[in-house]
């Protein structure tokens, strides 16, 4: 057996570290460095490029080089394509899965194996460096990563030839190489700023148990993001003083891409940068060039209002583990992008602390990755993680209802069941769709698989009893299965599939679920209004039929008269005549109380 790697494939770098004896170490790549860019140059006819090298390209060869692929796996076309639109390659749909394909000019590649390449990139240089074959890998992915996002991960990993041991989620990686043999008890705040995503968890630590109370995030927040603010501003600038619009010259708004997050990183660590750009237009007179100051003052304006927006998920996840800032012992910054100033202002006004930056923020998940490694081969003491889920697993019920097997925030792995029953009589089959969301009403949440239980045996409406039982596995992947309890019949689905999965932005849907808690709160009503009234129908037919020699002739008419209007009623939907034909009906039923009763006892 070869070696064991702990891989944090970044959406801009990616970072491998494994286990020396007991110690991690980060892997420094062929060329030389810890971090690899998540980018790949593809050229007609040519080796596929990562790394370095193919960054260098990004700018002479923009539509060939793919990079921040990691925010396209797992996901629809649909979902991307306009927060995506500052993607320098051509994006499509892909017709078989509705997900995305990228268009290289000269053929086309899906985010798994654009993913792979950089795996196996990353695999090749581990080999190298450890002199060993590397075959099984614990990968992360941001806490946020859904089923679909997940699985594509793992996927691309197994097109490298690793065997993905574990997917665990990058704050609670980072909380493994910040807290592991710290013996201490406190709870921590890791804060992960990447390139793509922001993550919020908050953990318990205690000794070697660590327990995510609550993660939040946002899919759509990181240093691209603040990257694009600084392009727009020199982009301006450039047309002020030249008189020239950039936008349409891929490789002069490649170069401006560039020198935006240069300049960014340069602000990390000093006052005032110069922004550089020679020969960065031309016209009729000559070629123009660019230069200029730029202070982090200046730099802190323009991308406050994206910063904003760490804020939100922070609170989130406070609120979810039902703790203010104060109950935070220490806050863990991790990513590339909490190296800028103004984000370390910000988490310590909100926290109320200085934060920690343990080692180099960009190595930490890795580390923490290979710490888990190690932990399942049994080469480190045992570690329990209790990971959590970010958002409610469940089913639709009859009447677009959707009931939570899993409530988020629940530990994973976990193991959870339900039973359900039938709602026509002799029903053959059962659907069990399987959804994702906090709202009650089930189309309103994301759709994640559905199949049929068929031939299931046969009974009035409500008689059979089926079990749905979901197992969240340890990679946060789902199972589900639906068992009829009496026959026996079951059926088993893994969801790997993101086909029907649509866009992910869970701070957003958490928050829209609780605007909507009274628009769904009076649904929920209205249904039940609507299955009561189903329910009286059912009696009184059974009632007349039953009863049939103990009711005048003409009040049996009037009974039939007011199901009849009571159904009209409530194909209608309108609730106030229903409840005027039910008063109607118990009306009539009093007349007949005696036999009421015995038909009550008697049933
Ligand atoms: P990660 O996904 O953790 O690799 O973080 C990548 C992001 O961190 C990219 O947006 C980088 O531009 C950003 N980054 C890396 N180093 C710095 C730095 N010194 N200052 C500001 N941002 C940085």
């Amino acid at each position: 057996m070869g070696y064991q790697i702990g891989i944090d494939l970044g959406t801009t770098n990616s970072v491998v570290a494994f286990l020396e004896t007991s110690k991690p170490e980060v892997i420094h790549n062929a060329e030389g460095s810890n971090v690899t860019p998540s980018v790949v140059l593809y050229r007609s006819g040519e080796e596929v490029i990562v790394g370095e090298l193919a960054k260098r390209q990004v700018v002479t060869n923009p539509e060939q080089t793919v990079s921040s692929v990691k925010r396209l796996i797992g996901r629809r076309f649909k979902e991307v394509e306009e927060k995506e639109k500052y993607f320098h390659c051509k994006l499509e749909e892909d017709p078989v899965n509705s997900g995305v394909l990228i268009d290289l000019g000269w053929r086309k590649v899906s985010p798994i194996e654009v993913s792979a390449e950089i795996l196996k990139k990353l695999k090749h240089d581990a080999e190298e460096y450890l002199g060993e074959t590397v075959d099984q890998a614990v990968i992360t992915v941001p806490a946020y990563f859904n089923d679909g996002q997940r699985s594509e991960t793992k996927k691309a990993a197994e097109l490298a030839g690793l065997d993905v041991i574990r997917i665990i989620n990058e704050p609670t990686a980072a909380a493994l190489a910040y807290g592991i043999n710290r013996e201490k008890s406190e709870t921590i705040a890791v804060f992960d700023f990447g390139g793509g995503t922001l993550d919020v968890s908050i953990l318990e630590l205690d000794g070697n148990v660590f327990e995510v109370r609550s993660t939040n995030g946002d899919t759509f927040l990181g240093g691209d993001n603040i990257d694009q603010r600084i392009f727009e501003f020199i982009k301006k600038e450039i047309e002020k003083e030249t008189g020239i619009n950039i936008e349409g010259n891929i490789q002069s708004a490649q170069r401006v891409k560039e020198v935006s997050e240069k300049v960014k990183c340069e602000l990390s660590s000093l006052d005032t940068t110069t922004i550089s750009l020679p020969f960065i237009v031309s016209d009729s007179e000559g070629p123009k060039h660019f230069q200029r100051t730029f202070a982090r003052d200046e730099m802190n304006r323009l991308i406050v209002p994206v910063l904003e927006g760490v804020i939100p998920p922070c609170r989130n996840a406070l609120m979810d583990a039902g703790l203010t800032p104060k109950d935070i012992d220490a806050v863990l910054l991790v990513g590339g992008s909490s190296r800028i100033v103004k984000v370390k202002e910000i988490v310590t006004e909100f926290f109320g602390k200085e934060p920690i930056v343990a080692g180099r923020p960009e190595e930490m998940v890795a580390i923490g990755a290979a710490i888990q490694g190690g932990v399942i081969c049994g080469t480190l003491q045992e570690v329990l993680l209790l990971d959590v889920t970010p958002l409610s697993l469940g089913i639709e019920l009859a009447d677009d209802l959707f009931s939570v097997i899993i409530p988020r925030n629940s530990n994973v792995p976990t193991t959870a069941s339900k039973r359900f029953t039938t709602v026509v009589d002799n029903q053959r089959n059962v659907f069990i769709h399987v959804l994702q969301g906090e709202r009650k009403i089930a189309s309103q949440n994301r759709s994640l698989a559905h199949f049929k239980l068929t031939d299931i045996s046969q009974a009035p409406r409500e008689v059979p009893e089926i079990e749905v039982k979901f197992n969240l596995d340890a990679n946060g992947i789902l199972n589900v299965g639906a068992m009829d309890m009496t026959s026996g019949i079951s059926k088993e689905i893994r969801i790997e599939s993101y086909q029907t999965s649509i866009p992910i932005d869970y701070e957003k849907e958490i928050r829209e679920a609780e605007e909507k808690e009274e628009e769904d709160k009076a649904y929920v009503k209205k249904v039940r209004k609507k299955e009561r009234a189903r329910h009286i129908i059912d009696f009184f037919n059974k009632f007349i039929k039953d009863e049939e020699a103990n009711i005048q002739e003409e009040d049996r008419e009037t009974f039939r008269n007011y199901i009849g209007n009571l159904e009209l009623a409530l194909e209608k939907q309108d609730f106030d005549e229903v409840e005027q034909w039910i008063t109607a009906l118990q009306a009539m039923l009093e007349k007949y109380r005696n036999i009421f009763m015995r038909f009550k006892t008697d049933d």
